[in-house]
């Protein structure tokens, strides 16, 4: 028996993150593969990097 079968887990984590112009919190994906933007006021909060975004504001929780 066991649990195999189940999707594994991907390493990618989501961020919640406070937007530095506008202050709206949102949360974003680690592993995106654009760039993202505040839905709210479209500052840019984070840019893509080699495996990993580059986080351009203050993140606020990490769900690890
Ligand atoms: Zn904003």
């Amino acid at each position: 028996m066991g649990n195999e079968g189940l999707v594994p887990r991907p390493k990618n984590k989501f961020l919640r993150v406070k937007c530095s112009s506008c202050g709206n919190e949102q949360v974003i994906f680690s592993a995106a593969t654009t760039k993202v933007k505040c839905l709210v006021c479209n500052h840019e909060l984070a840019d893509t990097g080699a495996s990993k975004i580059k986080l351009k504001t203050k993140v606020l929780e990490n769900y690890g």
